[in-house]
């Protein structure tokens, strides 16, 4: 494989907080149109992995390489203007306003002096949308207020609110934890609907909704690469199953 064929590169990325090495000489690829999925016990360093690919801890060594792109000399804003979205566990929309407003509010405006006062609601920022709308399950719903929706509609509408901006690499940090079947059903969907045009990287713990979603599975144990491959190449790994399942 060239690298170009890879939307990420992540090569010997290492961070130490007070020399405890949390994420120690880690490597992994991504290719586009890709939903990877990384699993580990707690502690195993995947939410300070994504951490540093958005630039909101900084690295004490390697490389993150987006699209030619090295990320680990940009700053958070730098790195969400390259095309990278991040989106936490607690979903965090205004809940005062209605869907289409959080939406709105998402769409970029680009760097313009005038701001928010040049940002029209134009055609093709409702026809826009009205797109994103429909991909997480929320057309019916653009003029109600995001307070009334439930935890997993907040949870997609914050998908969406990224989706709007367009990223080419998506992170999500257990995006079904707290949500009911059915909304876990629908996330799998969504997520599949999503990597026809971008990359996503997922934390995640229920072994069911990786089935459903993962391309490939990413296991870190202590910071480290464990094992990598399709879910039955990973379940079936011993060092996998030795490391879920204690001794
Ligand atoms: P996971 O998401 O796999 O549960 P984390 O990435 O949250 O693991 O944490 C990995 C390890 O790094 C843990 O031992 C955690 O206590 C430690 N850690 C994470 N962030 C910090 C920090 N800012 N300062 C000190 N230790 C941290």
């Amino acid at each position: 494989d060239s690298k170009d064929a890879f939307i990420l590169t992540v090569e010997d990325l290492t961070v130490s907080f007070d020399g405890f090495k949390a994420v120690n000489g880690l490597n992994f690829y991504v290719e586009p149109n890709e939903c990877r999925v990384i699993i580990g016990p707690n502690g195993a360093g995947k939410t300070t992995v994504l951490d540093l690919i958005c630039g909101r801890t900084k690295a004490t060594g390697g490389s993150v390489q987006f699209k030619g792109q090295e990320l680990l000399k940009m700053r958070e804003d730098q790195i969400v203007h390259a095309g990278v979205g991040r989106k936490f566990q607690n979903p965090s929309v205004y809940e005062d306003l209605t869907v289409f407003e959080n939406l709105e509010i998402s769409y970029p405006r680009g760097y313009s002096v005038f701001g928010a006062l040049a940002f029209r609601r134009d055609q093709a920022v409702r026809d826009r949308i009205a797109e994103i709308a429909e991909i997480i399950f929320l057309q019916n719903h653009l003029q109600e207020k995001a307070a009334y929706l439930s935890h997993g509609q907040k949870q997609w509408l914050e998908i969406g609110m990224l989706l709007i901006q367009d990223p080419e690499l998506l992170m999500l940090d257990e995006p079904v934890a707290g949500m009911s079947v059915a909304e876990r059903v629908k996330t799998a969907e969504l997520l599949n609907r999503i990597i026809a045009d971008r990359s996503v990287i997922v934390i995640e713990h229920d072994m069911k909704f990786v089935e459903d979603i993962a391309t490939r599975v990413t296991v870190l144990h202590q910071g480290k690469l464990l094992a990598e491959g399709s879910m039955a190449h990973v379940q079936a790994d011993p060092k996998v199953i030795e490391v879920y399942l204690g001794h």
